[in-house]
């Protein structure tokens, strides 16, 4: 059977069983959404935002791109974070990048021609690698490099929406959370912890 096949059968499977459950679910999701917190993650396959923290429909505002970046010149990672904060008023953002990452692997490694869209969204990562060379030099295994730069991105990426001016701007600022998964042991850990208030 092929895929998207699979994923309606899935889907009618799954909204039959939640609705036998709990009768008014759906009409209440369709009443409208109240967040509390913007998930900021990679777009891999292997890191789904909700299933790793079992979350439901309605608990989490989702933004996914290639090394969960966040860039003041990104229209599309401004306008979710503007919404969030601005709009549903999230108390939490969370960052979360992951290990064995392709994105920051690629930063790692000579640029490919064929992905010139991707070179561009990983210019600052390559920057960002330069900046901690002499750390990343001394880790000899090289996916070990890699889940570090991973890390060493996530906090990057704190520190950008922490001085984000759309964050800062809010009427009550988030606080802004780094996690990692490990792939390894399907496990979360907490890299670093950021509030925007000024
Ligand atoms: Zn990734």
């Amino acid at each position: 059977m092929n895929h998207p096949k699979r994923f309606l059968l899935a889907n009618l499977a799954w909204s039959s069983e939640v609705a036998a459950r709990e009768p008014e679910f759906f009409t209440q999701l369709a009443q409208g959404q109240r967040p509390r917190a913007l998930w900021i993650g990679c777009s891999d396959s292997r890191v789904p935002a909700e299933r790793i923290v079992n979350a439901q429909p309605g608990e989490l505002f989702v933004h996914r791109n290639i090394a969960n970046l966040f860039t003041a010149d990104d229209a599309n990672a401004s306008s979710v974070v503007e919404y969030a904060v601005h709009a549903l008023e999230v108390e939490h953002i969370i960052v979360c990048g992951h290990h064995h990452c392709g994105g920051v692997r690629a930063a790692l490694s000579a640029p490919l021609d064929a992905l010139p869209n991707v070179n561009r969204r990983i210019a600052g990562l390559r920057e960002l690698a330069g900046r901690h060379r002499a750390e990343l030099d001394a880790i000899a295994d090289p996916d070990a490099r890699v889940d570090r730069l991973a890390e060493l991105n996530v906090i990057e990426q704190v520190q950008r929406l922490e001085a984000s001016p759309i964050v800062r701007a809010a009427r009550r600022p988030p606080q802004i959370h780094g996690w990692v998964f490990g792939l390894r042991e399907g496990r979360l850990l907490q890299l670093t912890e950021a509030s925007a208030a000024v």
